[in-house]
């Protein structure tokens, strides 16, 4: 489905980006993994087949680097999946102004950022944009200010850069997902409090797994997507529905 597709996700060192670097690498693509942990990343580049670059998305001249570097070491780029997030769950009070700033900076300027460093060759390539929002960015959470403010943010960008782009090649969307098992949730979802009101939340009376978001990131950046853009989509057993 991605053959000679050019990708970047960030964050792709575990969890849902992981998922997804290995799926758009099972479907042809090339693909470049850039995280803020090393590590990690660079075994996981090592075991897929991919490139790993270390970058933190925070900092725009970063991702220009990632972006630049992809697209002259393999000749183009067609797809960035903005991924990298960090997690939230305390209310406005409880909150810490670090926390807002570090939340907001990752999930929401690391988007941007992408978006705004790739753009120049997804109009050459006709290429896509893949955001990943939230549940939390279409409906209210549970004490998670910042997060649900950065992922609320990263829905309504996804529309406008939608709009913006679209009679310029470049498709945009988001997936949000539900609660998926990954580093991300782990202790969210070992406590029995937090997943009974999961259970009771999710109309499918489960969280997911990274393998149920991939293949829809998979279907976004291939050209069957072609007449989607603008779109938000709900990959969350259901949440959203209910
Ligand atoms: P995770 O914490 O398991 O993995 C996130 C990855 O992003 C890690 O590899 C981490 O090192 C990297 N990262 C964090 N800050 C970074 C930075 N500044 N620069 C570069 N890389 C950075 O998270 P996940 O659960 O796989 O979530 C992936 C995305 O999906 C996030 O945007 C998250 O908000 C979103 N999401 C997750 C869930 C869920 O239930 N897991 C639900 C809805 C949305």
């Amino acid at each position: 489905m991605l053959d000679n597709k050019i990708a970047i996700v960030t964050g792709g060192a575990v969890g849902i980006g992981k998922a997804i670097a290995e799926r758009f690498v099972e479907d042809g693509a090339t693909v470049v993994i850039a995280d803020i942990d090393e590590d990690e990343g660079s075994s996981v580049a090592e075991d897929i087949g991919c490139r790993f670059v270390g970058c933190d998305v925070r900092d725009y001249e970063q991702v220009q680097a990632l972006v630049e570097g992809t697209a002259d070491e393999f000749g183009g780029l067609d797809v960035i999946v903005n991924n990298a997030g960090i997690a939230s769950v305390s209310s406005v009070e409880e909150m810490d102004l670090e926390e807002w700033k570090a939340v907001v900076e990752t999930n929401l300027d690391g988007v941007m950022h992408g978006t705004k460093a790739a753009l120049p060759h997804l109009k050459e390539s006709d290429g896509c944009i893949i955001n990943l929002g939230s549940i939390y960015g279409l409906v209210g959470g549970k004490g998670a200010a910042s997060y649900s403010a950065a992922k609320g943010g990263v829905v309504n960008f996804t529309q406008q850069v939608a709009i913006d782009y679209a009679d310029q090649g470049v498709r945009v969307n988001s997936i949000c997902p539900g609660f998926v098992e990954t580093p991300m949730t782990k202790e969210l979802l070992e406590s029995e409090r937090f997943y009974s009101f999961i259970e009771q939340k999710t109309p499918m009376d489960r969280h997911g797994q990274p393998e149920e978001i991939a293949p829809v990131a998979a279907f976004l950046a291939s050209d069957g997507a072609s007449y989607i853009t603008g779109a938000n989509i709900p990959v969350d057993g259901g949440w959203t529905a209910f």
